[in-house]
Formats: C-alpha cells, structure tokens, sequence
C-alpha cells in the first residue's frame, strides 16, 4: 500500500472510537454526546461576543407532544465549538430523546447570533 496515499484515507473504526472516547472525557459532565469532529472542536462559530442557541425539539421524537425551545444565552470573547458545548453542560443542557448526539451548530438563515443545535441519533 502506498503509504502517501493512506494519510488522506478516512479514519479507521479504532481511531474513530479512540476519538469519541477522548471528547467524552472532556466532557465528563455533559448529559448528551459529543458527535463534533475533534480537530473542529476549537474552530469559531463566529467572531461575535454573543450568541442565543436554540435546542427546537424539532425530532419525531416530539411529533406527539409538541415541546417549546430553550435558549441558551453564550457570551465570550472566543466563542467556539469547545466553548459553546461547556457553556451548554453549564446551563444545564440535557438531550433526553433518540438524539442524544450533538452534531454542532447550525447558524438560523434569519439572525447572525442564533444557532441551532443539530442532534443525531
Ligand atoms: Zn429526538
């Protein structure tokens, strides 16, 4: 095998749980998992010193019974993946249904300083 080549192959099985095993002890009090890429996780969601992140509850998990979003309010001066997940475990974020995997944060198309919370299962 060329090894060259291999570098830019996508990861193994193994790496991939020795990843997933490495972001959940650096998150040792999160009641959700953490699904965010290591090397992505201290990338700037933005260059603002303030954002709103919505958890919608928008799953078929809820299409029986209908649940309001939570906001959840991040002010630093370096607003990362990193940061915003510790500030969610802070504030209390729990993921309770089928989704309990946090994917990352998807910026709303109608305001620069609310995101979303994408969960997958
Ligand atoms: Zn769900």
């Amino acid at each position: 095998m060329n090894s060259t080549l291999s570098l830019n192959m996508e990861k193994t099985e193994q790496e991939m749980e020795e990843e997933i095993e490495l972001i959940n002890n650096m998150f040792p009090d999160s009641n959700f998992s953490v699904a965010i890429d290591i090397d992505e996780l201290d990338d700037l969601i933005t260059n603002k010193q303030f954002i709103i992140v919505k958890n919608t509850y928008n799953c078929y998990c809820y299409d029986n019974c209908k649940k309001n979003a939570t906001y959840y309010y991040i002010r630093g001066t370096s607003i990362t993946n990193r940061y915003v997940i510790e500030q969610l475990i802070k504030q209390g974020l729990n993921l309770e249904c089928n989704h309990v995997f946090l994917e990352g944060f998807d910026k709303c198309p109608d305001s620069d300083c609310q995101y979303i919370i994408c969960t997958g299962s």
